[in-house]
Parts: C-alpha cells; structure tokens; sequence
C-alpha cells in the first residue's frame, strides 16, 4: 500500500499549498504519469481497480487545470482513496459516549485537509449535495464552519416517561419494545413503543415507514418533541430520534442546532455534517483576535466559539459563542471603516476653502425663507470642515422636506468661489434635473443669468454678478445626446464648468474633472459605496458630503458609515404639517377612490403607488402598467393619469415627471420608484397598494411626497392581506411621523438586510451581529480605535493575523477606497 500511502501524502500536501501544483518538484502529472502503473497493481478489488482506471492517472493534465478545477479533481480522488481505505481505517473504532458535551478541544479525528477544500471532503457530501451547499453559499470547510444555526430547540431537559407533559418540548430516552410499520391515518409510517423503568410511550412518524427499519427490538433510544394526546394516551408525533450509541447526541438531548436549509437538504443530514467538520476541522482556525482583546472583553477563543454555536454545551455557551463572534464582525467592520477613513484623509491633504461669508449672506438673504436652526447648525458644521485641509467625509441626514438641497447649494457655491468645481450627484434623472432647476432658481434670484445656453440648450446657464467670475452650472444625465455630453465632458475637463448637476453619468470613466473640490451624493441609500468613493476618486481628494432622508438610527450610522462624520437636521421649516395618515381595509378602496376624486376636484394632484414585487422590476412594471389601464377605464375615465414604473426609458420617465409636476396629469401611477425628494407641491393624497409589502421607512418616503405646500397632505395605505402583525406595523404610520422613530421600529421589526434592501453592497457580511444591539457595537467600536490609535497600520506582529482576517473580510470590494 504504500504507493496509495504517498499518493495521499503528495496530494494532501498539494492541496494545502491552494492547489498550485508545487507539492512535487516537476508537477505532479509527472509524478502520476510515473506512478500510476505501480498504484493500480496494489489495487485488488476490481470496483475499485474500475472506480482507479476512471480517474485516468497515468494521463492527468492537472497542471493545466485552473484552480477550482484542481479542486473538483481532486475531490474526485480523494473520494476514491477514502473508499480504497475504508476497510482498514474505521477498524479502531471510538469508545460509546452518549454526552451532549461537544469535544471542542479533542476533536475525536482531526482532519487535515486544508480549510479551503471543497466540502466533499466531508464524509457523505456527494458532488449532488456540493450544488445544494453552493446554493446557501457554503463550498468550503470554511464556509461550513461558517454556516450557523439560525436557532436552537432545546431537547437538553431529559424527563422520565411518566413525567412528560403533553403540549411541551421534551426530550426523553427509553428502549424500544416493539417497532413496525403501521398504517397512520390512511398513509404508511412508522410506530414504535418505548419504554423506561417509569412506564412506555407511543411514537409516531408519518409517511417514514422506512424509519421501522432502524429500531431493532431493545435498542436505546432518544426521543425528542412535542408530546401530544391521542384517545387519552400520551404519544410523540414525528419526533426527532437518535439511537444511543457511539456517538455524541446531535439531534437530540442537547440543544439542538437548527440550520437555514434550502431544497434538497434535509436537517439530521446537515447536522451529521456539520458535526463531522467541527469535530475534524474546527483546530485548523487560527485566532486572529489578540489575546489582550479576548481577555478584556472576556472573549471565548475562536475554535470554540464556532464549536459551541454549533453545538453549545448550554444557553450560556451558545451566547457566549453568538457574542464571540458577533464581536469579530463588527471589529472587522469598524477597523476597516477606520482605515477607509484614515487612508483617504490622510493619504492626501485636503484642500481649505475660504468661508466667503459675504456670498453666503447675499445668497440666504435672496431666499424666500429663513434658515431652521437645525439648517444654521449644519451649515456651520459643513463650512468648518471646508476650512480645513483635511477632506470632509459627512453625512448629512434630515427628514424628507427638512431642505438639505439649499445647504449643498452653499457648499456648492463656496466650493466655486474658491475656484474648484463642485458635483451633485442625485440617484435618478428626474431627481437630478429638479435639482437643477432648483439651484438655478435660487440663483437667478441674486445673479443675472446670461442668456447664452449651449450645448444641449437648458442643461447648461451661466451667472454673472454673483461670484467675482461668472458662474457656470450644467446638468449632466445619460439621456443627454451623444454630441451634448461630450461637449460637456470637454467643458468639465477644461473647467469651464463651475458646478456638475447629474447621475451616476458624473462618475463615468469619461468625465474628468479639472480641479474638483467637492462631491455631494444626494440620497446616499441609493447608492453603493462603491459609487461613493468612485466619486470621491475623481480627484483633489475632494471634500464629500452625502446626504440622506432615510434616518438611520446613530449606532447604525455610526457603524456603516464610521467614516463619515454625522450631521443631522433635526427640525421641519415651520407651518409644514404632518401627512395624515391611514391604514384601510381592502375593501376601503373605494372610499379611498372617492376621497382622491375630491381632492383632484379641488385642483390637488395623487400619487397611486403599486405594490412591491420583490426580485422582480419587470413583473413590478407589468403589474402597475396593468393597475394604470384598469384606473384610466374603469375608475378615473375623466382624469388625466399617468404612468410611471422602473423599465421605461429615461427620457420617457422624465416626461412623466416633468407632466406630472407641471400639472398636466392629474394621478401619477408608479411603482416605488416613485423618486425619494421628488417635489410636487400640489400633490395632496398618496395611496399605496400593497402596503404591507413595504418598510416603514418606504412608506414614510411615500408620504413625503405629499402635503409639500400650505395645504394638507393625505396618505392612504391600502393592504392586500392584512395580518395582525402588518395591522400592528402599518397602524404605527397613522401615529407616528418622526422618520426616525419609524426607521428604528423597522430596523427592530424587519432587521438591516431589509432596511438598507440590496443596495448596501460593499461592506461586509454582518452573519451574526445585529446592528440594533448597541452594547457590542460600542465594545466593538471602543476597541476598533483603541488598537487603531496603538497601531493603526496593524503592523506589529501580535497583529498580523488580524491584519490579514481585516484584508479578507473587506476583500470582496477591495477597490473601496
Ligand atoms: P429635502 O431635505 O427633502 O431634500 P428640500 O431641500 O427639497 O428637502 O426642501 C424641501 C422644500 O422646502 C423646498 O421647496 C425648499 O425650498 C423648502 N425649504 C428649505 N428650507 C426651508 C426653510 N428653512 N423654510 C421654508 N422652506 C424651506
Ligand atoms: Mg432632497
């Protein structure tokens, strides 16, 4: 045997170094070229001499196989060694312990295959199930290791038959007296009598009668479930069973791990192999946490913090292991946001602006209104950070209509009094053009607008008396014609434009910019951070400010956007009204109609929002295309509807808005693309179809939109279905209308996957930690800087296997920064 002997010591060598065929010297399909002949006359079962002629040793090309392909081929043999030297190995065989105790700290067989091979290294997971795996993201023993219980049950309360009580969750262990198949109800299953010292229980498994087979006649047994009454008599049905044995309990008697599964996978498989890969590979991890950190925030170390959320011993092991690793997360996460941070303000100076308070006055006094003092606060806040030569990198939150848009314009005009140019960069064209034209109306009040207007007539103006120089400003979207935005571009770069207004068209690859000092971002949610720090990469290391009407609560901020400083407007301008609000029935919907008909009467404009289609813009489209052709027939065939939804054309959305705000139509009916900052000042009533479906914070969006002038706004939230819960959740809208409150009871209802929806990418998974919990986030964040302030490039060597932890989790989006 010992050709097989070195042929698994060259590949187990060959797959901890990651595949890249430098076990042996020469490659080793020279190696298998030579040996396979002398392998195969070792071999003498002819299955398996078949399973060795298939695996064609003696002519591998693995040296031109990529890595992911060395992979699988590799599986492949090994899954074929494993079967040549089954016989042989399994013969020892471990001593009978029926404890719950998970063995951390011995593994009972430690593995040695790298934790980057494929989970078919795990004995019983087959190439079919690999693909079941991959589904759930989990192709490595890493991921496995990675791959935690949603919950427990806990079957650790082990109770004499005679003390079980119908109706709870117990765990009892008893010997099978009689086990067969039996008819149950009108289907096959499975019934076994077992009994104790106390007294015998029924047990039941529907459509399992190939369960009978495993219970041989006076075999131990646990049983774990709910216990319930049949004709008087106590009885479990369906319960999870494990015979005792050999092994340690996985499915019973302990707290039991409960996993996310997905088709085709089924719970006492997963929990064998998961069992399987702690027990084998759990001591490979290495802990990256520094042991001053672990003792100080008493800490579990890693092998066991993964062992125990598996397996826990208790309640308090399990916490202890969540708590574990849930720190880990949110330190990886604030380090890197700290080093974004640092890297970008540091790497750099920035560039100092003089405040021109003289400009400021002149153009708050051109204003219709005074600044709130939350306003006045804010400004002060931006102007400081401009002052100094380090970039500004702020966020700026303010509830919807609370005028963060005439703050950016004076960051935007300092910025050009300075002699850079400033970006305003909104998340849709409709969006970016009412900037546009609010800015330019703002400042037609104080400059004189000259009239020349080339190219792309009305996307560029220019103003004179205001700035020592004219000032220039465009709009700069993708419906703009071929010729027009290259123009454009030709202008920026040679900075002859003062200010960009515009989408995601402003971070394209051809637009340069020939000094830019500073980057708005308007509805950051919207964005990716990606598409921040493209912007921010245009040059100068400019000064960033983004702003947002989603109120995300402080701690979370601080968390996700650690990076960024905090500014909040806090405070409404004054006469603004609260948005009444209601949560119908279904069949409401008429008097909703009805109430809407009234408004348009009195001159007022509506908004009908279609329901959510999760995953699915297209079907959304369908549905709302559908919704509009209904309501322009059957309900408002005398009103002027409009139609808006996510697959049309851009121009032809703009056209939509454009009709819609100029009054030419009387409803809008849109999916929830409807623009977030969309500003219609006559739009009074605001239905929303569905509106279960969406977030609190959506919702508030929604209402946003209406009730913008002096009269009263209106929204009517229809459901579909109306559960207790959503009655419950929708009912909060009618009372409450601060967007911060209802942005923290969404983030406690609905969690931060749903909060922040899919356009958060580019920060790391958070698997564990829960955004709402602010005591981890303030033990985490507290150590994050105290390690960033000792040594903030983690260079010292207690810090390298952080270091390198730190690069993995940011990996994914190494362009960041
Ligand atoms: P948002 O913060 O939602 O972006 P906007 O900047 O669009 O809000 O402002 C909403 C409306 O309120 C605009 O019409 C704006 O001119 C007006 N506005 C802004 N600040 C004030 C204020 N201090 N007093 C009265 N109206 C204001
Ligand atoms: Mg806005």
């Amino acid at each position: 045997m010992t050709g097989i002997d070195s042929l698994r010591n060259i590949l187990e060598l060959e797959r901890r170094k990651g595949c890249t065929d430098r076990a042996v010297i020469g490659g080793l399909d020279k190696y298998l070229h030579n040996q396979a002949g002398q392998i195969r006359q070792s071999i003498n079962d002819p299955q398996l001499l078949k399973g060795f002629d298939e695996l064609d040793l003696a002519r591998s090309v693995y040296g031109s196989y990529s890595v992911d392909e060395r992979n699988r081929w590799m599986a492949n043999v090994f899954d074929w060694l494993d079967k040549l030297q089954k016989p042989t190995e399994t013969s020892g065989g471990q001593e009978a312990v029926a404890s719950s105790r998970t063995a951390a700290a011995q593994p009972r067989q430690k593995r040695k295959e790298g934790l980057d091979s494929p989970i078919t290294v795990v004995k019983g997971i087959s190439t079919s199930v690999e693909k079941k795996f991959a589904k759930l993201n989990v192709r490595t023993v890493h991921d496995l290791l990675h791959f935690f219980p949603r919950r427990y049950v806990d079957y650790s309360q082990k109770k004499s038959i005679s003390e079980l009580i119908e109706g709870e969750d117990q765990t009892t262990i008893g010997t099978i007296w009689q086990a067969r198949v039996a008819t149950l109800g009108n289907r096959q299953g499975t019934e076994a009598i077992v009994g104790d010292e106390t007294g015998n229980i029924r047990a039941v498994w529907f459509n399992q009668p190939y369960l009978a087979r495993n219970f041989r006649t006076n075999a131990r047994i646990v049983l774990g479930g709910t216990v319930g009454l049949f004709k008087g008599h106590k009885v479990f049905e369906s319960p999870e069973w494990e015979l005792l044995g050999d092994k340690e309990l996985i499915h019973t008697g302990r707290l039991v791990p409960v996993y996310p599964l997905t088709q085709g996978l089924y719970p006492r498989q997963v929990r064998k192999w998961t069992k399987e890969t702690v027990d084998g590979y759990v001591w490979q991890l290495s802990d990256f946490l520094p042991s001053e950190i672990k003792t100080r925030c008493q800490l579990l170390d890693l092998p066991t913090a993964i062992a125990q959320i598996h397996y826990p011993d208790d309640q308090t092991m399990a916490a202890r292991a969540r708590g574990r690793l849930s720190f880990d997360e949110l330190l990886l996460l604030q380090l890197g946001v700290l080093a974004k941070k640092r890297d970008w303000q540091e790497s750099q100076p920035g560039n100092a602006f003089h405040i021109d308070q003289e400009i400021i006055s002149r153009f708050l006094q051109c204003l219709p209104f005074n600044l709130t003092r939350a306003q006045e606060r804010v400004l002060q806040e931006i102007l400081d950070d401009l002052k100094i030569p380090k970039a500004m990198s702020r966020l700026l939150q303010g509830e919807v209509g609370s005028g963060k848009t005439v703050i950016a314009t004076l960051a935007l005009l300092t910025a050009a009094a300075n002699g850079y140019q400033g970006a305003l960069m909104a998340p849709t064209e409709v969006l970016a053009e009412q900037h546009y034209t609010n800015i330019c109306n703002y400042l037609s009040q104080i400059g004189s607008q000259e009239p020349h207007c080339a190219p792309g007539e009305g996307t560029i103006r220019r103003y004179r008396k205001f700035l020592s120089k004219p000032l220039t400003i465009a709009l700069l979207i993708g419906s703009l014609s071929g010729a027009d935005k290259e123009s454009l571009h030709g202008r920026i770069k040679q900075g002859k434009v003062d200010i960009v207004i515009g989408t995601h068209a402003i971070i394209q690859k051809e637009v340069e910019f020939k000094k830019l000092g500073l980057a708005v971002i308007d509805e950051q949610h919207r964005f990716g951070v990606l598409q921040r720090s493209a912007l921010r990469q245009k040059g100068f290391n400019p000064h960033v400010l983004v702003m947002t009407a989603t109120p995300i609560p402080r701690t979370m901020a601080l968390t996700l956007y650690g990076d960024l400083d905090l500014s909040v407007i806090d405070e409404l301008p004054p006469g603004r009204q609260v948005v009444k609000t209601k949560c119908l029935e279904p069949q409401d919907r008429e008097k909703a109609y009805a109430f809407l008909y009234r408004q348009v009467s009195n001159g007022r404009q509506a908004f009908i929002i279609c329901p959510l289609i999760e995953e699915s813009e297209i079907l959304e489209a369908r549905a709302a295309t559908t919704e509009y052709e209904r309501l322009s027939r059957e309900v408002f065939p005398d009103l002027r509807l409009g139609l808006l939804h996510g697959q049309m054309p851009g121009p032809e959305k703009a056209e939509v808005m454009r009709n819609f705000r100029g009054g030419d139509l009387d409803i809008l009916v849109s999916t929830s693309v409807v623009e977030v900052g969309i500003d219609v000042p006559r739009a009074s009533v605001m239905i929303v179809e569905g509106a279960e479906r969406f977030g609190l914070s959506q919702l508030h969006q929604f209402r946003g939109r209406v009730g913008r002038d002096k009269e009263q706004g209106y929204c009517l939230l229809i459901p579909e279905k109306l559960s207790p819960e959503a009655r419950e959740r929708l009912c909060l809208m009618e009372r409450v209308h601060n967007g911060f409150t209802l942005a923290e009871k969404d983030l406690e209802l609905r969690g931060p996957g749903e909060f922040f929806g899919t356009h958060q990418s580019g920060l790391p998974d958070l698997k564990l930690a829960k955004l709402t919990d602010l005591r981890s986030l303030e033990l985490a964040r507290r150590e994050a800087m105290t390690l960033f302030q000792k040594d903030p490039d983690l260079k010292k060597a207690e810090h390298q296997p952080l270091r390198q932890q730190l690069s993995q989790a940011w990996s994914k989006d190494a362009e960041w920064s």
